[in-house]
């Protein structure tokens, strides 16, 4: 598996670039998702951290943001956010449309926000804003999240960040078509003990997995070396 590394971005949160404020302030979601999206992502997704420690103004903390991003060699940036507009309530993406990268911001977009609406939150859409400074500048596919409105009491009302982040973590390996359950710890993992005589060609074909996943999913560094008793994770 090619390896992901994802550029998060907690939107805001540094001196001259504060966030939205209404029934809930805009940086405390961000950085609660945000943060909560970083510990989910382990395994096969690399995470680099572009949010600042400060910013002499607004421009250089978007500026720091994207070079961060651009020096990682991450495959795709995605900014945190929390909308604010009288009136207005849900989840959007904004991003660069079409077939710009293959398509696949929107792809991810969309993948993210049909997942937002689990909890509740209204689909508006992926919108192309490729004229917003940190879509524009940085090299890879580039996200902004905007997963609910901070003065929307209808949002607000059960407004739940770690329901965002998990939405947003589904909707990036759904999108990337990543299997979910490798970077996070769950049940559904299944072992085997190596026994006399095995090969891994030969428990591949018992649990109908390839020689190369095996080696992936257990670190294996000589392939004709298993040992008796190892364990190997099959599943
Ligand atoms: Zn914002």
């Amino acid at each position: 598996m090619k390896e992901i590394i994802l550029a998060v971005d907690i939107g805001h949160n540094v001196p001259y670039d504060g966030g939205a404020v209404g029934i809930r302030n805009e940086n405390d979601l961000n950085r609660l998702v945000g943060n909560e999206l970083i510990s989910k992502l382990r395994g096969g997704i690399k995470v680099v951290n572009c949010t600042p420690s400060t910013a002499k103004s607004l421009n250089d903390s978007l500026y720091q943001r994207v070079n961060t991003a651009n020096n990682s060699g991450a495959t795709l940036f995605v900014s945190i956010h929390h909308n604010a507009c009288p009136g207005g309530y849900g989840s959007e993406v904004l991003c660069i449309k079409g077939n710009y990268q293959g398509g696949l911001s929107t792809k991810i977009g969309e993948a993210i926000l049909k997942e937002l609406a689990t909890p509740g939150l209204k689909n508006r859409g992926v919108k192309d804003r490729r004229n917003l400074y940190v879509i524009n500048n940085t090299s890879m596919p580039a996200l902004i999240v905007e997963c609910a409105f901070v003065d929307s009491s209808l949002d607000m009302a059960n407004y739940n960040p770690e329901k965002s982040a998990a939405a947003i973590y589904k909707g990036i390996c759904t999108a990337l078509a990543l299997a979910e359950d490798e970077q996070s710890s769950n049940d559904d993992k299944e072992y085997y003990i190596v026994k006399y005589g095995d090969t891994l060609w030969g428990i591949g074909r018992r649990f109908n997995i390839t020689v190369d996943r095996l080696v992936e999913l257990n670190g294996i560094g000589n392939r004709n070396l298993i040992n008796v008793g190892q364990r190997l994770r099959v599943k």
